[in-house]
């Protein structure tokens, strides 16, 4: 399978940050591995003009589960897709968090995605209470099962596992933290979509960085990552592609 290196920008990101996808192209312009951004949708047609040609590709940060109608201030995936995003980020931590998405509304955004051509890169992780509490692969089992569409294929799935507590903060799991949550999430999901999950993209998320990519993307079952904050940058993001590219 190719592996994927995704750039989450979150709220982060104006006509000027063109430059740094400029930057990102030039630096690396025909990596072994995918190469995604997915800035605030503002930036979607944009930056999907700007990469045309190249390796880069645009994805989006959510979706809503309808395709049209009433929804004053939300987006649907098939008005994404028409904007040029081939991805789109959907039950990440913040959403689940900031606007109380749940597994079943991100398993109807998933489906809609996937329905408008998408790629749904569903988010799953455990709060730090939680991890304590012994309870992470019990949690994230429990997201797989709610958030994940059972008719999903390696071509319209990506799972990110992304620790809660990691997110932002610079601390990372320990490693076999890490492929202990890939392994279970592999076996899961095969459990959940069958054949399939063999070849679906594991991602890693959580303060991935230059300077622990490699070894984060030598672990099995790690299959890329979705970088926040180190994907602002070209100057960042570029060797964190480069790491995947080599792993
Ligand atoms: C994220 O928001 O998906 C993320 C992993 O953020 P960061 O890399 O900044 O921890």
């Amino acid at each position: 399978m190719r592996k994927l290196a995704a750039g989450n920008w979150k709220m982060n990101g104006t006509v000027a940050s063109l430059a740094e996808v400029q930057a990102l192209i030039a630096a690396q312009p025909a990596p072994a591995c995918e190469m995604l951004l997915c800035p605030p949708a503002t930036l979607i047609s944009a930056i999907a003009t700007a990469a045309h040609g190249s390796a880069l590709m645009v994805g989006a940060q959510g979706c809503h589960a309808k395709p049209s109608g009433a929804h004053t201030g939300d987006l649907s995936a098939p008005m994404l897709a028409d904007a040029g995003a081939s991805h789109v980020i959907l039950g990440h931590s913040e959403r689940r968090a900031d606007h109380g998405e749940t597994d079943a509304q991100v398993r109807a955004k998933a489906e809609a995605a996937q329905a408008a051509g998408l790629v749904a890169i569903v988010c799953v992780g455990e709060t730090e209470a939680q991890r304590d509490a012994g309870e992470t692969l019990a949690v994230i089992g429990a997201q797989i099962d709610g958030s994940v569409p059972t008719t999903s294929t390696a071509a319209n799935l990506v799972i990110a596992y992304e620790p809660v507590w990691a997110i932002g903060t610079g601390r990372t799991p320990t490693l076999s933290q890490i492929a202990e949550v890939h392994a279970f999430l592999r076996a899961r999901l095969a459990d959940h979509i069958g054949a399939q999950a063999a070849q679906v993209r594991l991602l890693y998320g959580g303060s991935v960085k230059p300077s622990n990519a490699a070894e984060i993307f030598a672990l099995p079952d790690v299959d890329g990552a979705l970088v926040g904050g180190a994907s602002l940058k070209a100057a960042d993001f570029a060797p964190i592609v480069a790491a995947l590219s080599a792993a």
